[in-house]
């Protein structure tokens, strides 16, 4: 059944729906944009994954290469695991016929 084989509405992974569960769930924050209890759901099995993925859900659209800082944390009464996280693009190579 393709029709299953769909973007999760709440962690946003494609995945087979009827087979799948979310991972864990982190609070995430930007360093340098958002208040700490402003935060955002991050998914994945550990912060440093989770961290990751949140970053290039959100922000892949960035010019390359960049680099963000974010907070995450399980729940308010963790302490803030802190990433910087690198952007970088890949070499990519094509032609195009000239005169
Ligand atoms: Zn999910």
């Amino acid at each position: 059944m393709l029709d299953d084989f769909n973007r999760c509405k709440i962690c946003g992974e494609w995945a087979w729906l009827s087979s799948h569960s979310c991972k864990p769930r982190w609070q995430i924050i930007r360093k340098d944009y958002d208040e700490e209890d402003d935060y955002e759901n991050a998914y994945g099995h550990d912060a440093e994954n989770a961290a990751i993925k949140y970053v290039e859900e959100n922000f892949s659209y960035w010019e390359y290469p960049e680099d963000i800082e974010v907070w995450i944390r399980k729940t308010e009464d963790d302490q803030w695991e802190k990433f910087a996280i690198y952007v970088e693009s890949v070499p990519s190579f094509s032609a195009e016929r000239i005169e």
